[in-house]
């Protein structure tokens, strides 16, 4: 049987353009795929980033969207742990090699073949979405479902590094940014138990930030704030996309303390080595997690009921969508829905 499915979508069909009615047609699914209903998608500041072509892998027509909830309309022949009308989640992987080093050690979001849900393939700005199965995540019950998608990105890129570094609950933890990525950092740390500050550029976001979990708020951009925190923390996440003064928020750091980036900042670091040296301090960065983590990130989110603060928009109203996350005014994260 030669069954084509017709999915539609929105993309834009340059660099910066606006999002456009977009149909396209896919052929039989693979044995190891699964189609998705997308009910839910929220828009990461990465999917602005690939609309823009701002890191130069993008692909006209773009179809962006990477933090997907939607329920299995279809499943390959060989897909065992997913049903159909199951519900799932798809973030920014839509599928690992299987073989690698990183995939044989559980690193599958390491891969250096894993495919990119928006990056040459079309993401969850439609109605329907197609991803390799090892990338479909069960969301388990009790998860809300309408503020889950971000959840897929910017909560697995922001509770990722909580896991792979090891992150006590005794210690003192700041977060660079608070918009869609970090508001979720600051829910997660509080419930991880540290003490969190949050860096904020928006002086409106401070009180708001104290009710998302953090006990302490400082301006990002103001050079005397910042260096009245000298040696304060133990960890820094720094989700923002644009360049900060970095050593100065190394002198914020305790010893043995550690400044990670999940935030695309384009501009190259401009580090001094002897903070480092001096106070074996370290700089670092990571992309999302694996499924597992995921999964773990899930338990986490739904034993502590966290969930991200969304702005719900319908799909038809994208480009509306896409221009309030441009403002900087979107608490926190907009959500797209199929409803
Ligand atoms: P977002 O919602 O737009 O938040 C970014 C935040 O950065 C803003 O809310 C703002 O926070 C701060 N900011 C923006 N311009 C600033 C400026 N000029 N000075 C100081 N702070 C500024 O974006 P997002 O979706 O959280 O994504 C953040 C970054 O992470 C993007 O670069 C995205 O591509 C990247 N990302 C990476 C991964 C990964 O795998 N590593 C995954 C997802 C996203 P304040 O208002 O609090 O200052
Ligand atoms: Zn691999
Ligand atoms: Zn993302």
């Amino acid at each position: 049987m030669n069954k084509t499915t017709t999915i539609n979508a929105y993309a834009a069909n340059e660099a910066g353009g606006s999002l456009e009615p977009f149909t396209y047609e896919v052929g039989e699914l693979k044995p190891n795929e699964v189609e998705i209903d997308v009910l839910y998608c929220g828009i990461c500041h990465s999917d602005l980033s690939m609309v823009d072509n701002e890191w130069g892998m993008s692909e006209y027509p773009l179809v962006g969207g990477h933090e997907i909830i939607g329920k299995v309309s279809s499943v390959g022949e060989n897909v065992v742990h997913l049903e159909i009308g199951g519900t799932v989640g798809l973030g920014w992987h839509s599928g690992y090699c299987g073989h690698c080093e990183s995939c044989h050690s559980g690193d599958e979001n390491l891969c250096a073949s894993a495919e990119g849900t928006i990056v040459a393939r079309h993401g969850g700005f439609a109605d329907k979405v197609r991803a390799d199965a090892a990338s479909v995540i069960v969301v388990p019950e009790g998860i809300d479902l309408k503020s889950a998608g971000p959840l897929l990105c910017g909560g697995i890129t922001v509770f990722n590094p909580l896991v792979q570094f090891d992150v006590k609950s005794t210690d003192k933890v700041a977060v660079i940014g608070i918009g869609g990525l970090g508001h979720i950092a600051l829910k997660f740390l509080s419930k991880w138990g540290c003490e969190v500050t949050a860096f904020t550029s928006s002086e409106s976001k401070r009180e708001e930030a104290l009710k998302l979990g953090a006990h302490k708020t400082l301006n990002s951009r103001d050079e005397a704030e910042i260096e009245a925190a000298a040696y304060s923390f133990d960890f820094i996440i720094s989700t923002v996309n644009v360049k900060l003064d970095w050593n100065l928020y190394i002198n914020t750091l305790r010893p043995k303390g550690r400044l990670h980036f999940v935030g695309a900042t384009l501009e190259p670091l401009d580090i001094g080595a002897f903070p480092l040296i001096m106070g074996q301090r370290s700089v670092s960065g990571s992309p999302v997690g694996s499924p597992a983590t995921i999964e773990q990130m899930f338990d986490f989110a739904n034993r502590h009921q966290i969930q991200p603060q969304v702005e719900m928009f319908p799909m038809s109203d994208i480009n509306k969508a896409f221009d309030r996350l441009k403002s900087g005014e979107a608490r926190y994260r907009i959500v797209l829905s199929n409803e």
